[in-house]
């Protein structure tokens, strides 16, 4: 019953639906009013085989339905959907299934980022498909590794989505306080402006955002600015109408417990949440 009700709330809000046809749908209300929008099948940590398919197969089925060389419309994938957690290997062969028909369609994949334990295999699973060009890491503000990964990877032509990062970690290997992780974030930021060709600003903070479209303007340089749907989604409009490039992160699939537990946690206050529930209007 409770299910029922939250699953109603912020299925409508922050996804789409169960099925391919549901986001690709929501898409297309974005595209509308000219905001992109990339595509994440919902689950994580998958082991068993028939899942790992399933998921790589949704992959592929979602990019047939999307028309050849449409700028608007991108992919997401948690490494752990398509076989991290069984061996590097499985990831690789499914993630270049995935990607083969991307570029052949002329649609961006991203590598979503997971746990800190993952990083080291994520990055060798984008290094797999860093030479197409057409695909993109997710790096997060909140690791202490993070500004030197993006050095490292950026010699080899790296293209980065920038968040603060969503797991719970151990301060040994992520920065703690808000302050910490902000600083870090507009560090990374002002060596992507100067250093990589091109990246996505992934954050629903004014300040960070902020001092993007400044760097931005300082740079002469445009780049993408993504937001979770229904956390901002004025806000978002608000970037599109200032001339910025703008995506909406559009989850789908059936899992959607792990992933809302996360954005209520991220929330931190009942008022915030109520905030994403009027300003994270329904588009
Ligand atoms: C496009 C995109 C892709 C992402 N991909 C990944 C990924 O692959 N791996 C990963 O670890 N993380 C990912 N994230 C999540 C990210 O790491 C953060 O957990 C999340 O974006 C919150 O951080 P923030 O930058 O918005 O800043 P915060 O400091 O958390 O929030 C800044 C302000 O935004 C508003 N806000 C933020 N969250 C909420 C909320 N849930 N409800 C209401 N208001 C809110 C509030 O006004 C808050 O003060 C992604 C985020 C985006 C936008």
């Amino acid at each position: 019953m409770l299910n029922g009700f939250m699953e109603k709330l912020l299925a409508g809000k922050w996804i789409a639906g169960p099925s391919v046809e549901d986001a690709i749908s929501r898409g297309e209300r974005f595209r509308k009013i000219g905001i992109g929008a990339i595509f994440n099948y919902l689950g994580e940590a998958l082991t068993d085989p028939k899942d790992i398919e399933e998921a790589t197969g949704i992959y592929l089925n979602i990019l047939d339905k999307i028309e050849d060389g449409d700028q608007q419309f991108q992919i997401s994938i948690k490494p752990t959907q398509i076989g991290l957690s069984v061996s590097l290997d499985a990831a690789k062969k499914n993630l270049e299934r995935i990607v083969s028909k991307a570029n052949e369609k002329k649609i961006f994949t991203w590598i979503d980022m997971e746990e800190s334990e993952l990083v080291d295999k994520t990055i060798e699973l984008y290094r797999s498909q860093i030479s197409t060009g057409n695909v993109g890491l997710c790096v997060q503000s909140y690791l202490r590794r993070t500004k030197n990964d993006v050095e490292e990877l950026s010699k080899e032509g790296g293209i980065f989505r920038l968040v603060k990062g969503a797991y719970t970690e151990d301060e040994k290997v992520a920065f703690k306080t808000k302050d910490e992780i902000n600083k870090n974030y507009e560090d990374i930021l002002t060596f992507m402006f100067e250093n990589t060709k091109m990246f996505m600003v992934a954050s629903h903070d004014e300040l960070m955002i902020e001092k993007a479209v400044k760097l931005s303007e300082e740079h002469k340089k445009e780049v993408w600015y993504g937001m979770l749907n229904g956390i901002r989604n004025q806000y978002l409009i608000d970037l599109q109408k200032r001339g910025k490039k703008t995506f909406s992160y559009i989850p789908f699939g059936q899992k959607w417990i792990q992933y809302s537990v996360r954005r209520m946690q991220e929330a931190g206050h009942i008022s915030l949440l109520m905030k994403s529930m009027l300003h994270g209007q329904k588009v």
